[in-house]
């Protein structure tokens, strides 16, 4: 096997892909992913304040990336709730921005 420059690892470590995802570990829904920038942005507010369009779009995008992939997605499944929670009031626990992602059941009701 040759080695590919365009490989999934490698553009990770060159930052080209601008965001990652992973499972919560301790899931609020049957399925529930979380995705986050690669960059060190505390919340969506600094995100959208400070980050390039490149690494903004590249987040939003990732969402519905990593929900095809877990077939949530509108086009392929049956939805689902992207949701970050941003600062005090909004209850965020981790300094570093992340969208929850919600799916394969029912999600209820959005404020409880
Ligand atoms: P928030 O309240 O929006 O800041 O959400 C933080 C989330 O991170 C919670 O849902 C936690 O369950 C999740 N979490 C904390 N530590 C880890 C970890 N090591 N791996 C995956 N998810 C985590």
């Amino acid at each position: 096997m040759n080695y590919d420059n365009n490989n999934i690892f490698a553009k990770i470590i060159r930052a080209e892909i601008p965001c990652l995802s992973f499972y919560d570990i301790n899931p609020q829904k049957k399925i529930h992913a979380l995705v986050i920038p690669k960059g060190k942005y505390v919340d969506l507010d600094d995100f959208n304040t400070n980050a390039s369009n490149e690494e903004i779009i590249g987040l939003m995008k990732g969402i519905t990336t990593v929900a095809k992939k877990l077939g949530i997605s509108s086009i392929d499944g049956k939805g689902y709730r992207a949701l970050a929670n941003i600062s005090d009031y909004g209850g965020q626990e981790v300094p570093h921005l992340h969208f929850h992602l919600f799916g394969g059941e029912k999600v209820g009701k959005m404020v409880s």
